[in-house]
């Protein structure tokens, strides 16, 4: 489908929800066994979630009634709780189960969903991790575009930023998706400061690592590259690569140098929330001619139609709520 008719048929769902008296459909949270209307959920102020970032999460999304690499989700957010020595309190297929019958009760077609496992209430420093019982939140709330579908058609801007660099690898580890976000909300504010949408950070040792949410690719003589480290490592970057190689297109994950971004002809940035979204101007200039380029319009509509595709996601049965 062409990227108009995607964005039409995805506004024509958000009208009919728009007209839905369900009230979970702003959303719905699951907390400490309860289903509660989105706006209305609440996290204990003492879990350690809250109090020190102690916690790990994940978003998978839904897109027209279909989830999608959920279980690509599921084995990334259980990587990322091995590594902080946490336990998901409820089961794989229990969280699976409890995600669709979410969905199916919100009524919600396309949804960004949110899974967050915290330590729980007890502190690191006085317990041992395995006699930490942790907690899980879900949340599912209506999709989420990190850029808006109208900015997506003619690209959005990006600063690389100057006044703050990536957190380093040795420091957090950026492939346990976390909540840490200081250094993207400076990056954020300095895109503001310059008039831009979007931060890029940088690693401070000259390479590119990612936004405040997203993976970066560029585009350079048909070859695209993206940053090997001090990156997540996105379920949609992965799709983007699987899309490139499919096609026959080279894929160079690797050290990207920033000064990469300023001689490439296209640059587009992956996540979740918003799937691939054009950068047409960096630091004030036009990337390549400006416009969307051609490689990133392939992969736009190639990402869109695979979430049709069965072995991608899953209808969720609605009628059964
Ligand atoms: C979630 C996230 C991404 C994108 O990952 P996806 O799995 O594609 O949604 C990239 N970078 C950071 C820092 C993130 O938190």
């Amino acid at each position: 489908m062409s990227m108009e008719a995607v964005i039409e048929a995805y506004r024509k769902r958000v009208d009919t929800l728009a007209e839905s008296e369900n009230p979970y459909a702003d959303g719905i949270a699951w907390v400490e066994g309860e289903l509660v209307p989105l706006a209305k959920a609440r996290i204990p102020l003492l879990d350690q979630g809250f109090m020190h970032s102690d916690l790990t999460y994940d978003v998978p999304a839904i897109w027209d009634g279909r989830f999608f690499r959920l279980d690509d989700h599921l084995d990334r957010l259980e990587r990322s709780c091995a590594k902080l020595r946490l336990t998901s309190p409820m089961d794989r297929e229990t969280l699976r189960r409890t995600l669709v019958e979410m969905a199916a009760k919100s009524g919600i077609r396309d949804a960004y969903v949110q899974i967050t496992v915290t330590r729980g209430f007890k502190f690191v420093r006085a317990h041992r991790p395995e006699d930490i019982e942790n907690h899980i939140y879900l949340l599912i709330m209506p999709y989420v575009w990190v850029m808006a579908p109208d900015v997506q058609a003619r690209g959005g801007s990006a600063v690389m930023t100057r006044t703050v660099r990536r957190i380093p690898p040795g420091a957090i580890d950026p492939t346990v998706k976390n909540l840490q976000w200081g250094d993207f909300v400076r990056g954020i504010f300095e895109a503001r400061d310059r008039g831009a949408m979007y931060p890029f950070l940088p690693d401070g040792d000259g390479n590119l690592t990612e936004g405040s949410g997203f993976n970066i690719f560029l585009v350079k003589d048909g070859v695209l590259h993206t940053p090997a480290r001090g990156v997540l490592e996105g379920v949609t970057r992965r799709t983007v690569v699987e899309i490139a190689e499919a096609k026959g297109w080279t894929v160079n994950i690797d050290h990207v140098p920033v000064d990469l971004a300023y001689q490439c002809d296209e640059i587009f940035m992956s996540t979740t929330a918003g799937g691939i979204m054009p950068i047409t101007e960096l630091d004030g200039v036009p990337v390549g001619g400006g416009q969307v380029g051609p490689v990133t319009r392939q992969i736009w509509q190639a990402y869109w139609d695979l979430h049709y595709d069965d072995r991608m996601s899953f209808a969720i049965d609605y009628a059964a709520a």
